[in-house]
């Protein structure tokens, strides 16, 4: 074993280790495309199966290495077949040329702005009683939940946001994506939480909130249309009753510390997979 892995590092060339990080690169964008989406779920159940497969034959079960080859290769064919959108998603985005997207370094100062736009608006639609969904977007990309919205590219600004979420207007329902200081959709369809153990008081604006800040990194903020109450979905979580201040200090920590987020939901990401993860 030593001496075959000796051989094999006296082997390797500049160009081996290049080789290796181009792949190793390509693998990791793979994730980052997958990390939200449906493909994530099925990408998990197979690595359980492969791990299955390497004990089996391990422990030489013959029948069951044999069985579980058998279905891989059924699975394999039927993989194009079922992820057909998905498939044809990730395409279209390389052949646009969005693989590589850059996601916006803003400096303190635009970031700074954004909060205060985000926090005036919030105050005023709190104080008018206008319900609105915003999601901000940190290191999962959302592009699958703002295909589903209508595109708007346009800078935060206190009177957008109010505008948006404006009663019986084209573009009320539904949630605001945010990146960066930029709106980049409005009327998103965010998925819905399956937990059963929340108050009856939360409808399905809120519902949604949480169930984005469980498939994501994202912070989810919630005005009631129905209160005017000010809340903010995070990790699966809701924070009620916050106040206009906690909001800007809530999103600035989130928003300046990207990594500590990360490493968080990693962590929640390794409990979903042992855990009771439904899908
Ligand atoms: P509120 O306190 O504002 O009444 P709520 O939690 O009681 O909120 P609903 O009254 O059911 O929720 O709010 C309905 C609104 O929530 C819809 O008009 C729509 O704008 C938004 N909404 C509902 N479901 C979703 C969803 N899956 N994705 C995005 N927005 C949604
Ligand atoms: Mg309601």
């Amino acid at each position: 074993m030593v001496v075959q892995m000796q051989g094999l590092l006296s082997t390797l060339s500049v160009l081996d280790i290049i080789d290796i990080a181009v792949v190793a690169y390509f693998l990791y964008r793979l994730y980052l495309m997958l990390k939200n989406t449906r493909a994530a779920t099925l990408v998990k159940g197979l690595l359980v199966l492969v791990l299955i497969m390497i004990i089996c034959r391990w422990l030489n079960l013959h029948v069951i290495s044999w069985l579980l080859e058998k279905s891989m290769t059924v699975i394999m064919v039927a993989l194009p077949v079922v992820f057909q959108p998905e498939l044809r998603r990730a395409l279209e985005q390389i052949g646009r040329g969005k693989l590589f997207h850059k996601r916006s370094e803003l400096d303190e100062q635009e970031l700074e702005a954004m909060l205060d736009s985000v926090a005036h608006a919030t105050k005023v639609m709190s104080r008018d009683k206008v319900g609105a969904l915003m999601v901000f977007e940190r290191a999962t990309g959302l592009v699958e939940r703002i295909e589903t919205g209508v595109p708007i590219d346009g800078l935060v600004s206190s009177g957008l946001i109010q505008n948006i979420f404006v009663k019986d207007t084209p573009l009320h329902d539904g949630a605001v994506v945010i990146r960066g200081n930029r709106i980049v959709a409005a009327c998103c369809l965010l998925p819905l939480t399956e937990n059963r153990n929340l108050s009856q008081e939360l409808g399905t604006r809120h519902r949604a909130a949480i169930g984005m800040s469980e498939q994501s990194d994202a912070m989810v903020l919630v005005v009631s249309e129905e209160t005017g109450a000010i809340s903010i979905a995070r990790n699966g979580e809701l924070m009620r009753y916050l106040t206009v201040n906690d909001v800007k200090e809530i999103l600035r920590r989130a928003i300046f510390q990207p990594h500590a987020a990360m490493k968080v939901s990693l962590a929640d990401r390794l409990k979903g997979l042992w855990g009771g993860d439904k899908k």
